[in-house]
Parts: C-alpha cells; structure tokens; sequence
C-alpha cells in the first residue's frame, strides 16, 4: 500500500481504494490469466480442473470488478460464470456452445481490457490523494409535495443534514425522476389537489410498474384513520402529519437510508495465498460485506486498527508464523479483545482445531467451503458481534457511544495516532442553556434535541471520527488524523447548522446553540489530560458567551 495515499484517509476508505488501485494494477493479469484458461477450455472443454479454474476465475472478477468501480465489467463476468456453472456439475456442451461460449468471453476480455486501461492507476492514485474534510455521504431525498412554503422548509432543514433534496411539485413528473435517479426515500404528500389521495394512487401505480425501490415517507394535512390506513395500504413506511416535526422525518430518513445499505460487515481475511483470499472475499463482497484482504501476517495490527474489522477469517498455514499464532497475539492486545476469529482452512486435523480454539478461535470452518454457508457463517457472526458491542458501548437516547466507550475509544486512537505518528483532536461539545429548554419546553423536547444534535454530528462527520454521548448534554468527538484547527474548521460547520436548525414544539419553534473545547496531541499524549484541555476550553467558550468554540492553550 502507497503510504502517502494511505495518511490521508480513513481506515475503511483507504483500504478500499488500495484495493482499487491494486484491481486497475492487476487488470490486465487477470484479464490474460482467464484467457489461458479459455483457450485451455476450448481445446478440451471437458477437462473438469480447466472448468474449474475458468470458473473460479470468472467468479473472482465478477466480485471484485463491481467493488472495484467496475460494475459492467462485474455483470458481465457473472453472467459467463452463470453461464458455465451447469458444466461444473454434469452438463454438457456441444461444439457450438463451446464456441458461443468463447466468443462471448473474448468479446468481454477485450472491452475489459480497454475499461482497464481508460481508468489508468495514475488517474485513480491522483483522486485519491485530495484530503477529505467532510467525506459524510450525502443522501438523495425526492420531496413531491405542491405546498411551496412546507417544501422549502423542510428542504432548508434537511440540506442541514447533508441531505439533498429534490422538490416535486407536479405529481406527474415523479415516474419520470424515478428513473433518472434513484432516491434514497421519497417523502411525498398523500393527497395532491387533483383527488383527494392522488399521491397515494400515483405510488401505488408506480410501484406496481416495479420502478419504486425506495422507501416512502407520506405526509398529510389530514391525520384521520382513513387517510393512515391509505398510506399503510400504498407501502408507506412513515405518516407524518402537518406541520411536519422535521427532526423526527430526519430521523426515520436516517433510520430508512441505514436500512437500505448492506449489512456491511467489515471482514478482515488473513490469507497468504492471494488467488484464495481474493475467491473468498468475492463471495463476501457480493454479499454486501466490506472485506480487507491482507496477504501478509506482519500488517496484521496496522490493519486491524485502521479498518476495525468486526470478523477475521484467517488461515492455519502462513509463512513467518501460523494462524494460531497470529490469533494468540490479536487476544493479548486490549483492543482486539472480543473480535471474531474464524479458521478457514483445509486443515482438518482435530489436534490442530483444539489448538485454534485454545488460542481463542470462535469458530473453525473447512475450505472448500459453500459459498452460501460461509456468507451466513460469518454474517450471523459479526451481526452478533455488532449488537453485543452496540448494546455495551451505545448509549439508549442517542445511540452514540456512550460514556465508557468513548473512553476507550480514546485511548485506542491516540495509541494509534502515536505508533503511526499522525495527529488526533478530541472536542468536548456542551449544549448552551439546555436547563431553560427543559424548564420551557419539558424534557422529551429537551430528548428531541439531543437526538437531533446526534443525528447532526454522525451525518456530518467523516466514518472514521468517533462521536459519543459524555453525559448529560455533553458530547464528545474524537477526530483521528485531524489536528486542532482542522478540527475547528469542521466543527465550526456544524455548529453553525445546528443552530440553523429549527426545534420544534407546541409551544413554538426555537433554535439552540453548543459551545465546544478542542484540544489536540501536541498538547499532551494521555487520554485523561486531553478530556481536561478540552474540557478547560469549553468552558472558556462558556464564559465567551456560548455558541462558539475555544481552541485550548499551548
Ligand atoms: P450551560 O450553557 O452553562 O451549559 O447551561 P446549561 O443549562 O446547559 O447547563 P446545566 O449543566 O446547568 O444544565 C444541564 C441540563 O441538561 C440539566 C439537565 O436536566 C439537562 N439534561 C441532562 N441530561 C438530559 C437528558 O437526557 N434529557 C434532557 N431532556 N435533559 C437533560
Ligand atoms: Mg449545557
Ligand atoms: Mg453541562
């Protein structure tokens, strides 16, 4: 991996766009391996080794094409290896069909070749390399409503969110949109002015043309029985009535889009042998799952702590040392304490899974394994891992960390940020005269606005800063890579829209402000003393007079 390009982003990004270079790289390897595999198969097609290998080889690029930024490429690659599968079993081709089959292959080997080569290494190194300040994906929402004033409302306050909105106002024209664009839900009023649930008719049509994919969200001036049992009825996943409780609609989009993304899995694969790595992190990936493959044992903590895998597959026979080796290394490291590990391995002498399960292997699954028992081994595996860890480091109100975890979380990056010599900032965020909301409002309100700045500093912050609930009206961020006054930068925005952000109550519309402390390493490498410069610097914002943040003193 190119070092420089690996500083500037994140655990997971960056692993991925290694991996990309590394496809484009080895493109036209592969693209040259499968074609002597073809030729091998068209002298003899019966030859099972040769459908085999051809297939395997298919099977790869198909997973990895599409990860890869490469989705025709990947499409066609599963469709010969559809197409070839009957062979490995007991079918059977005729001259004819072989010859199909080759020409078929040579036409996608050649269009491959020339995709590769339009989308050079240096073209992809050099996007990689502009450093992302806020890489938080934005979401595509479609608003069809006609009510002008409601939409620009809700369209200002989404566009807070990192949400972009596209209003519209002629009911009509959504199946065409619906095509050009894919949203990620759709929020639409139920009944437009032409009948009464025009909107409701319209979605239902659509969706029965199978063109609706996304979710819908109805809203309504009415909240009568009948018009909720209508949007149930057309697949509504959400009914919000008027005026319309924005921090609530952002919350189920975010709940709605989070729904929508693959369980995304992160899998760390420890393989030596590439070609069987790459095999098995195709199978992962077409299942939706963010797989890391790592051929050589030595990365094993550096990667582990930059792409945070919530399972590792690895395997028994390693050259510099063995799988159980390396599993007895990952449990005597703190951090790495309750992470999965599972065996993948040929290996199937019992003596030797004893001594896996010993070194504190979860689980030890034989190659060759079926694609859809390995899917669903690691799957339930990590899923598990995953609600374990949210129900012990989560906080209920907010699901962000919570106080413990955001502790550790601190400690682990900063002794990362010290092994690889980059810069972390710690911010300490308080909400300002959050007393006199609940004294005027009443404490759910005062909920509604923890979980709207929340949901704010996760939609706006890059994948690899850590956010957590401190306590009360305290928030934390940890923002690895980052120092103090990049930080601020980021932070600066955030405060800023927040307090764009329009809360919502019976008894009126407010905003609220935070006010927030940052400090960084180059003030001091122990967690406790960095919690205490931040801390010292909120509430020197404090006595600024709030809604501002105070970089801390040197
Ligand atoms: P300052 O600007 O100085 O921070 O003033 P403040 O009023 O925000 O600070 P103070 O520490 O006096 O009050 C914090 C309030 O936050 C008091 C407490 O009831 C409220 N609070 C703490 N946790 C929660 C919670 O989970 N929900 C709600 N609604 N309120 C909470
Ligand atoms: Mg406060
Ligand atoms: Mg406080």
């Amino acid at each position: 991996m190119d070092d420089k390009v690996d500083n500037k982003l994140d655990g997971l990004e960056a692993a991925l766009h290694a991996l990309e270079v590394m496809f484009v790289s080895k493109l036209p390897a592969k693209l040259i391996e499968i074609e002597e595999a073809l030729n091998q198969f068209v002298q003899n097609s019966t030859n099972i080794e040769t459908i085999k290998l051809l297939h395997r080889l298919l099977h790869t690029m198909a997973g990895s094409a599409g990860t890869f930024g490469f989705p025709e490429m990947g499409l066609q690659a599963k469709e010969l290896e559809a197409c070839l599968k009957p062979l490995l079993t007991d079918g059977h081709w005729n001259a004819l069909e072989v010859n199909q089959f080759a020409v078929d292959a040579r036409e996608f080997l050649s269009t491959s070749l020339r995709s590769g080569a339009d989308k050079t290494v240096a073209s992809l190194v050099s996007g990689v390399a502009a450093e992302p300040v806020e890489v938080a994906s934005t979401k595509l929402i479609y608003l069809v409503d006609d009510d002008l004033v409601e939409n620009r409302e809700i369209t200002l306050q989404l566009e807070h969110f990192a949400c972009e909105v596209v209003v519209i106002t002629e009911l009509h024209k959504l199946a065409k949109m619906l095509i050009d664009r894919v949203p990620d839900v759709l929020v639409v009023d139920l009944g437009l002015p032409d009948s009464l649930f025009s909107g409701v008719q319209e979605i239902t049509r659509i969706k029965k043309s199978g063109q609706l994919t996304s979710p819908v969200i109805f809203t309504s001036n009415l909240s009568s029985f009948e018009s909720r049992l209508m949007a149930v009825r057309a697949g509504g996943v959400g009914y919000f009535a008027k005026p319309i409780d924005i921090t609530e609609l952002t919350e189920r989009i975010d709940t709605l889009s989070a729904l929508s993304e693959p369980s995304g899995y992160r899998i760390l694969i420890v393989d030596d042998d590439v070609d069987t790595s790459q095999y098995y992190a195709a199978i992962l990936r077409d299942a939706g799952m963010n797989v890391y493959v790592l051929n050589t044992p030595a990365e094993i903590f550096e990667i582990m702590a930059k792409f945070r895998p919530e399972l590792l597959l690895m395997d028994v026979y390693m050259p510099i040392c063995s799988g159980v080796e390396l599993s007895k290394m990952i449990r005597q490291d703190n951090s790495f304490l309750d992470v999965p590990i599972v065996f993948l391995s040929s290996e199937d002498d019992l003596e030797k899974q004893f001594e896996a399960v010993e070194a504190g292997a979860d689980d030890f699954l034989l190659k060759p394994m079926i694609p859809k028992f390995l899917v669903s081994a690691v799957s339930s595996r990590a899923e598990r891992y995953r609600s374990l860890r949210a129900l012990i480091m989560r906080d209920g109100l907010t699901g962000l960390y919570n106080h413990t975890a955001i502790k550790e979380e601190l400690s682990a990056e900063i002794s990362i940020a010290g092994r690889s010599n980059t810069p972390l900032a710690l911010a300490m965020i308080d909400l300002d005269n959050f007393k006199h909301v609940n004294d005027m409002y009443g404490h759910p309100v005062g909920d509604q606005v923890l979980r709207t700045l929340s949901l704010l500093l996760r939609q706006r912050l890059r994948r690899s800063d850590v956010v957590g609930r401190y306590g009360g009206e305290e928030f934390v961020v940890i923002f690895p890579g980052t120092n103090a006054a990049t930080a601020n930068k980021v932070l600066e925005k955030i405060r800023q829209a927040f307090f764009k952000i329009q809360q919502f109550s019976e008894k009126g519309d407010f905003s609220v402000s935070f006010s927030a402390g940052i400090a960084d390493l180059t003030l001091t490498q122990d967690a406790d003393e960095l919690f205490d410069s931040a801390d010292a610097a909120l509430y020197a914002a404090k006595r600024g007079g709030r809604n501002c943040i105070i970089l801390a003193d040197k």
